[in-house]
């Protein structure tokens, strides 16, 4: 008798806590799900003043192209790559937040990616060319694929962005194309700073940094990674990083569909 009563005692302790913790649930997941809809309202609102701001400033650099200044032009054009670099951070967030809403929108097309992707390496020419980077292409003919082009643009940036940030100058990077269409593989290859074997899995968290004071001073936000993270996971793809500190890194991104 004595076990029975236990019994009945710890069976409705057991439903009391559940029933419990199911009604403090319910409020803290309405405000995580407001939060997440705050969070893609508030992005998709910044990008508005951010373009009027970049056209405003088109304006005023055509209007005064005769009387301008040296420096009042150096001004606009900092001004400038202000501006596309918060578009480029909002445009992130939103992504992030859309993908935590679920809400994020990927439009699935079938396109030939390769001449996609002789023209995105081709928009970072003058960055490498900077720092003296040797930036080399190895694609094949053609490989229809089936993607998001934009989300794949993305992507593609990304990790260029990033091996040519970290990469010295002088240095290499490599764009390859695996055209085996059942698994074709986008691969990112640069002989830059390279990433420490503790720190690679978490790369690819939000805001996460290996060198934060560096890079803040380059204005990286840690959210690339993340973005491109989300991105694959959309494709059902997956990404292999195999890096050594001092040697270089290469971001294999495989797809599946
Ligand atoms: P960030 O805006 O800081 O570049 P990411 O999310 O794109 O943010 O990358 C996260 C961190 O991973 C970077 O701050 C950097 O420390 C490291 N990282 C990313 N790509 C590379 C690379 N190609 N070589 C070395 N380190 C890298």
């Amino acid at each position: 008798v004595f076990l029975f009563i236990l019994t009945l005692f710890s069976l409705a302790a057991v439903k009391l806590s559940s029933s419990m913790s199911k009604k403090a649930m319910i409020p803290i997941q309405r405000t995580f799900k407001h939060q997440q809809q705050f969070l893609a309202d508030a992005s998709h609102e910044l990008r508005t003043p951010l373009s009027i701001m970049n056209a405003s400033l088109d304006v005023i650099e055509l209007e005064n192209e005769d009387t301008i200044t040296p420096y009042s032009k150096e001004v606009v054009t900092d001004m400038k790559e202000e501006i596309g670099r918060m578009t480029r951070m909002v445009q992130h967030l939103l992504l992030l937040a859309r993908s935590d809403a679920g809400s994020a929108e990927f439009e699935m097309g079938s396109f030939d990616i390769v001449p996609k992707l002789r023209q995105w390496v081709l928009a970072f020419e003058g960055v490498a060319q900077k720092k003296s980077i040797a930036l080399r292409m190895m694609l094949p003919g053609s490989l229809i694929v089936k993607g998001d082009q934009e989300r794949l643009k993305q992507l593609v940036y990304i990790l260029l962005d990033n091996a040519i940030k970290y990469t010295p100058e002088e240095g290499k990077v490599d764009v390859g194309l695996d055209p085996n269409p059942k698994q074709w593989r986008i691969i990112v290859r640069d002989s830059g700073i390279g990433i420490a074997e503790a720190d690679q899995p978490r790369i690819f968290d939000r805001f996460y940094r290996v060198e934060k004071h560096r890079n803040r001073e380059e204005g990286s936000a840690g959210l690339g990674l993340a973005i491109a993270k989300q991105i694959v996971i959309a494709h059902r793809g997956s990404v292999v990083l195999e890096s050594a500190p001092g040697k270089g890194s290469t971001f294999s991104v495989e797809f599946r569909v």
